[in-house]
């Protein structure tokens, strides 16, 4: 190949490394892996520039500058190489500024060497551009030789780097490395056989047409693969900087690693715990009680939430650990303190229980209340009021029970016991007569205060028969009944008027006037007594009245 062509390879493959460097550049801020391929595209770009230029122009000056430009480039190339190797397999790896300042060392100094007239031989000597069909002759002086000895160590160290962190990663990253990897390995495959073959001082280097390759691979990889886009961030970061606690135990127990999430929550937990706590078995740096606990607490979708220590609730994630052929290698626990959720939620349950309390209380408040309206409140038998309801209820459900009775009842003369005993006293018949007459009640019946000394008995179902025989048979229990009043035993009677649906009537008034009306009678013709109702509103038909004259109040003997 003639020099020019050279220039023209050489040319094409310093524009593909400035374009790969502009692209890398721009990326920069993504990842500091952008920057180390930036760097080394510059290496790559001026080399090749430099090889150009010489084959274009291999005049004794331009030699004079290319030997330490050519140092400078071989010296970009390699740290960049370095810096973009050991950033892709660790994201959290940065150049430190004294690893930078010792990276810089060498090739200043075979710069300054490769500058000086009078240590130039040292580096290289006898440079002959090859013209036309002539071969290119170069002799490498012993600096040059320890140059590349150096370079390839710190390129085969990066690579190392790489390829372990190659073997370890999975999807994207894996390729990214490989196609680094790959790119990288081109380069330095086409360095070893340019300087191998000018090692005797003929030939080319042809290092720039690998790194040409290199270039154009990268480029793909950047704007295809996704190369400097996607920024890996390593796995022990993350395990570092989760505000979970992550513990890693072995088959045996022992815990095997921990991120500072999990020390902090096992020194708080154990504050009696000194030194390491990796290489101890979890059961004595957790502490007993706290691994019984959550064995002992039942796992659901997975987790256990448990209370290891009084106000402090755990959420405890376990999974097993194996290698690829299965082999058991531990557990992971990722353990949450879940103490605040927890109290909130027992606080919220809490307040939940006491409100069901107070709704119970108001219910039967209520319950309580809405009782006391339909009741009286002396004598306990219910109202004028649920009287009403029950008795048209009682009503309408009529036709299908047949008949319905009603009885109002009457105390005789139960002012005179009111002027004799006093109110009290008078309170204390009322209440006697009303427990009489709720005995006298069965199920389905219903006994109320109408006022004053006057109940109603609504019997359901009841004919004129039984109606009258359930009056008479409350007529004598009460006059039976002796009360105590000022140390006088005294009996009272009543008198009962009695009417029948639907002979006397169908509606709850008509019923309770025909009921009146025979209770009237009943006063009328002498009291303590029961009268049916007149049927059609006829005359009301007097019980037989028991023998003998009672005297208005019995007193007792
Ligand atoms: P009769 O035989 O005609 O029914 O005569 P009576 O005295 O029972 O009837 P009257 O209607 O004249 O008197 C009823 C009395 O009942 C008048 C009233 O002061 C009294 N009374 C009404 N309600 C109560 C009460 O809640 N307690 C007491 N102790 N007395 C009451
Ligand atoms: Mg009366
Ligand atoms: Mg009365």
């Amino acid at each position: 190949m003639t020099a020019g062509n050279w220039a023209v390879v050489f040319g094409c493959a310093a524009l593909v490394a400035v374009g790969t460097g502009v692209l890398a550049w721009r990326r920069r801020r993504r990842t500091p892996a952008a920057t180390a391929l930036a760097v080394t595209m510059a290496g790559v770009a001026t080399w090749s520039a430099a090889d150009g230029v010489v084959y274009l122009a291999g005049s004794e000056p331009v030699q004079r500058v290319y030997v330490p430009l050519l140092m400078a480039a071989v010296g970009l190339v390699v740290v960049g190489t370095w810096v973009l190797a050991r950033t892709v397999a660790d994201p959290s790896w940065r150049l430190a500024p004294r690893a930078a300042a010792l990276l810089a060392v060498e090739p200043v100094l075979l710069v300054l060497t490769g500058a000086l007239p009078a240590t130039r031989d040292l580096v290289m000597t006898d440079m002959v551009t090859g013209t036309a069909g002539a071969e290119s002759r170069v002799t490498f002086g012993p600096l040059f030789l320890a140059h590349t000895a150096y370079s390839y160590a710190l390129i085969g160290v990066a690579y190392a780097v790489l390829a372990r962190r190659w073997l370890r990663v999975a999807g994207v990253f894996r390729r990214q490395i490989g196609i680094l990897l790959g790119s990288a390995c081109l380069s330095t495959v086409g360095n070893v056989v340019a300087v191998g073959s000018q090692l005797d001082g003929h030939g080319t280097d042809v290092t720039p047409l690998f790194f040409l390759l290199t270039g154009l691979l990268d480029c793909w990889a950047i704007f295809r693969g996704g190369l400097l886009r996607l920024v890996p961030v390593a796995r022990e970061q993350v395990v570092e900087t989760v505000p979970d606690a992550v513990l890693v135990v072995d088959p045996d127990g022992v815990l095997i690693d921990c991120n500072p999430a999990a020390t902090r929550m096992l020194r708080e937990l154990r504050p009696d715990l000194d030194g390491d706590l990796v290489g101890r078995a979890l059961h004595d740096v957790a502490g007993p009680r706290a691994v019984g606990v959550l064995l002992s607490t039942e796992r659901r979708d997975g987790h256990r939430v448990a209370q290891v220590r009084p106000g402090v609730w755990l959420d405890v994630r376990d999974s097993a650990v194996a290698d690829p052929r299965g082999r058991a290698l531990g557990r992971i626990l990722v353990v949450r303190d879940v103490s605040e959720q927890q109290e909130r939620q027992l606080a919220v349950e809490r307040l939940n229980r006491q409100l069901a309390e107070q709704v119970e209380v108001i219910e039967r408040l209520r319950a309580v209340v809405a009782e006391e309206a339909v009741r009286d409140p002396l004598t306990g038998l219910h109202n004028r009021r649920h009287l009403d309801r029950v008795l048209e209820a009682d009503l309408a459900r009529r036709p299908r029970t047949g008949q319905l009775s009603l009885l109002v009842v009457d105390v005789d003369h139960f002012k005179a016991v009111n002027d004799r005993f006093g109110h009290a006293s008078g309170d204390r018949v009322l209440l006697g007569v009303a427990g009489t007459l709720a005995a006298a009640v069965r199920e389905g019946d219903t006994a109320a205060r109408l006022g004053g000394e006057e109940f109603v008995v609504v019997l359901p179902g009841a004919g004129r028969e039984q109606a009258l025989a359930r009056a008479e048979r409350v007529r004598r229990e009460v006059a039976a009944v002796r009360h105590l009043l000022d140390g006088e035993d005294v009996a009272v009677t009543v008198s009962v008027g009695v009417a029948v649906c639907p002979a006397d009537g169908t509606s709850a008034a008509a019923l309770l006037e025909a009921a009146d009306r025979a209770l009237y009678t009943a006063k009328a013709i002498g009291r303590d007594r029961v009268v049916a109702a007149a049927p059609a509103a006829g005359p009301a038909l007097p019980v037989p009245a028991p023998p003998g004259d009672l005297p208005e109040l019995v007193a007792g003997a």
